[in-house]
């Protein structure tokens, strides 16, 4: 699947920001766990959670996609500047 890059933000936000996944809302579609493996990942019941909550500028593209691919909108990430 190609990436365009029109749907990823421009914002720096540099340092470290927290990611969360709203489980009462996520319908397991998998997304987050697709295009930001590891970040992300889905118990048994197909739920995702966050592997880690802080996160780092390096999967920062990869999380900002997750969090624009998400049906229901059930993923937030937290950073200094945006909050
Ligand atoms: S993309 Fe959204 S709905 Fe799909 S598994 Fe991740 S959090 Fe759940």
């Amino acid at each position: 699947m190609e990436i365009l890059p029109y749907l990823l933000p421009v914002t720096n936000l540099g340092g470290s920001m927290e990611v969360k996944v709203d489980q009462s809302l996520c319908i397991g579609a998998g997304q987050c766990a697709a295009f930001a493996e590891g970040v992300f990942e889905q118990n048994e019941n197909g739920i995702a959670y966050a592997v880690q909550s802080q996160v780092n500028q390096t999967r920062i593209d990869e999380i900002r996609l997750a969090v624009q691919l998400c049906p229901v909108t059930a993923i937030s990430l937290v950073g200094a500047d945006e909050e």
